[in-house]
């Protein structure tokens, strides 16, 4: 059954992500073959680690890998790709925070577009392990290949363990992409801007226990992202907080910071 992997590690009564609906699922595969680009997006998860999770639809759902270090625009940068399980594809332009369970953290729609194969039969190159494509999306573009390891890349495991990389063309270059463009595609916030609208409050009566990261980079990053989000919250500048600490309440400054960039289209749910 497609996204049986999916429906099963999650609760939908506490999770706010697409349940998976069958019947959608299957209306998109037998509408593929009349399509020329199809959906993909890359969504940037915070969750017990920050990773960028790169989706692309097929047979209905969304195909998936999660890139610890996000994509490199670099040809020479390989970055190491987990398959993970299909997911629904409602969820391509999900953002918004998972308060508990699995994947448990904050989710921002970082990249979202459209994808054609360079190939012609994709589930043969899937099976093979070699799978070359092009994007087109706000911050990836160009021809890119999906190859399966086969579990020989240190950090991988087994078959599940694939590298993304850009193929030389005029979209490749050596800015570092997520840095030189961090933000979201759908709200253009960043993470505490998407937990101060969502729910700021989750994880802040709990130093500790509940949060999705608590120790490492990622911990550090949540605890720095649940002050800010408080902030915006209280009408407070968030920029106050890295070197003010106990910055008094204030009205909150002129988010210059969250401009929206030219062809970033605002998209409902
Ligand atoms: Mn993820």
């Amino acid at each position: 059954m497609p996204l049986e992997k999916y429906k099963q590690k999650r609760n939908f009564q506490s999770s706010p992500e697409p349940s998976g609906d069958l019947a959608l699922a299957d209306k998109r595969a037998k509408e593929q073959k009349d399509k020329k680009s199809l959906f993909f997006c890359v969504q940037k998860h915070l969750a017990s680690h920050l990773h960028y999770d790169f989706r692309i639809e097929h047979h209905g759902v969304l195909l998936s890998w999660a890139v610890p270090k996000g994509p490199s625009l670099d040809p020479k940068t390989k970055r190491l790709a987990m398959h993970v399980e299909d997911h629904p594809f409602e969820y391509g332009t999900f953002e918004g925070v998972i308060p508990e369970g699995y994947g448990a953290g904050i989710v921002m729609l970082w990249d979202q577009g459209t994808w054609i194969p360079e190939v012609p039969d994709v589930d043969a190159a899937l099976k093979k392990g070699d799978l070359k494509f092009t994007l087109d999306g706000y911050k990836l573009k160009g021809s890119w290949v999906l190859v399966r390891t086969g579990g020989r890349y240190p950090g991988g495991s087994g078959d599940r363990s694939w590298l993304l990389i850009k193929h030389r063309d005029e979209w490749a270059g050596e800015v570092d992409i997520t840095t030189f463009a961090p933000k979201s595609v759908k709200s253009d916030g960043d993470f505490e801007d998407i937990l101060a609208q969502d729910r700021p409050d989750v994880w802040e009566s709990d130093r500790g226990g509940g949060r999705p990261a608590t120790g490492g980079e990622a911990g550090a990053m949540l605890a720095k992202i649940i002050e800010r989000a408080a902030a915006i919250k209280a009408g407070r500048p968030p920029e106050s907080i890295e070197s003010k600490p106990s910055a008094k309440p204030a009205a909150r400054a002129k988010t210059s910071s969250v401009k929206r960039k030219p062809g970033a289209k605002r998209r409902t749910k």
